[in-house]
């Protein structure tokens, strides 16, 4: 288990990148703390792949250095990190069976027979493949053959890292759900450094103890899946976690109040903004539905009954906005006004979050 430093490290894909458009992974430094659970998320082509590839050795990044344990590995093949990775398709040796898949890697290390046999028996029962150990991998389902993929991924436990790459991806749902369960009880068990990739919001937050937010090739924000709900550091991260996503409504700054829509809204501190596009944004678990005088007019468009909350679509001047009701609650119809929960409100120029003055860095 080691630490993992990314220091200055940036990739392009392209041998003479002339601007930061060019670059599929921008300029990132930080430490991955030993023994932690990551979750990497983000849409499709935002450079999780890239980073994770990076991290693993099977790409050399074309700037900055990557660090285990204060050790410098930018240069080191892959076998020399001593990491396992996990895929989003199986990579399985078909004309084996299961029991020498999984036992390959240990066997690669020269572990002694009595020991390869009981982790690997131990690895199928986490993987649900027992009745099939004595298998040709040939002829399994693809379903089948990710979890061999998965269980060879996890069967040492000397690893630096374990790096999975949205491994769930061909599993059915159910399944995936005992699978994560069975990767975060592995964690428990063995503390590993594990960094699981993922564009679903759901994996990432009840995987991880912290979400690495990527957006457009960039670390938008890493934190616990609390300081993401509660203080999304980008408005990416407002809108691409939650359900729905955060409100965000264009604003202009005066001290403690927010003028929207010419009515004035209080934000409960102050902000000074540094100019841009300034807004206000306020996640639909904030946002109070009132006849309060002072609230900001807003149309009701529909209600969702989703089960456990009422979602309310609004039209609040023109910009769309949800807010979340109780079960019970009675919802007006026509028009309303709402208004905001202080501790649910975050301020935002050019996208980035305005720390309220007096805020603890
Ligand atoms: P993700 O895993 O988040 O979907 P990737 O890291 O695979 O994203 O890709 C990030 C960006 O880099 C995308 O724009 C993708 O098209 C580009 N890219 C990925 N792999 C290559 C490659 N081998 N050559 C050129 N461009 C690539
Ligand atoms: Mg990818």
């Amino acid at each position: 288990m080691a630490k993992i430093t990314l220091d200055n490290l940036a990739h392009s894909y392209l041998s003479h990148p002339k601007s930061e458009d060019d670059f599929a992974l921008k300029e990132l430094n930080h430490d991955w703390v030993d023994g932690e659970a990551y979750a990497l998320l983000g849409a499709s082509g935002c450079g999780k792949s890239t980073l994770l590839n990076i991290i693993s050795g099977l790409l050399e990044p074309s700037q900055g250095r990557i660090l285990f344990d204060d050790q410098d590995v930018t240069h080191a093949p892959t076998a020399e990190r001593n990491i396992a990775q996990v895929f989003q398709f199986p990579v399985v040796y078909d004309t084996m069976t299961v029991r020498d898949n999984l036992a390959f890697p240990l066997r690669n290390r020269g572990e002694d027979a009595s020991y390869v046999a009981s982790r690997v028996n131990e690895i199928a029962k986490m993987i649900g493949m027992e009745a099939e150990l004595d298998r040709k991998a040939r002829g399994l389902t693809a379903d089948a053959k990710q979890k061999i993929s998965l269980g060879r991924g996890m069967v040492r436990e000397d690893v630096n890292a374990l790096l999975f790459d949205e491994p769930l991806t061909v599993i059915d749902p159910h399944m995936k759900w005992e699978l994560r369960t069975q990767l975060k009880s592995l964690h428990h068990e063995f503390g590993h450094t594990m960094i699981y990739v993922t564009h679903d919001q759901t994996e990432a937050l009840t995987f991880a103890d912290k979400v690495v937010v990527m957006y457009d090739g960039r670390v938008v924000q890493i934190g616990t899946p609390q300081e993401l709900f509660e203080r999304p550091a980008h408005t990416f991260v407002g809108y691409f976690i939650g359900s729905p996503g955060m409100n965000l409504f264009d604003a202009q700054i005066d001290g403690q109040t927010a003028l929207i829509n010419g009515v004035k809204m209080p934000l409960g501190a102050g902000f000074a903004p540094a100019g841009g596009r300034t807004q206000v944004g306020v996640r639909p678990e904030f946002i109070r539905l009132s006849d309060a005088e002072n609230g900001l007019p807003a149309k009701i468009l529909r209600v969702e009954d989703v089960g456990r909350h009422k979602i309310v679509r609004l039209d609040v001047g023109g910009t769309q906005a949800s807010a979340i009701a109780g079960e019970g609650d009675e919802i007006p119809s026509g028009t309303s006004r709402v208004t905001f929960d202080l501790k649910g409100v975050n301020v935002y120029a050019d996208d980035w979050r305005v720390s309220p003055q007096g805020e603890a860095a």
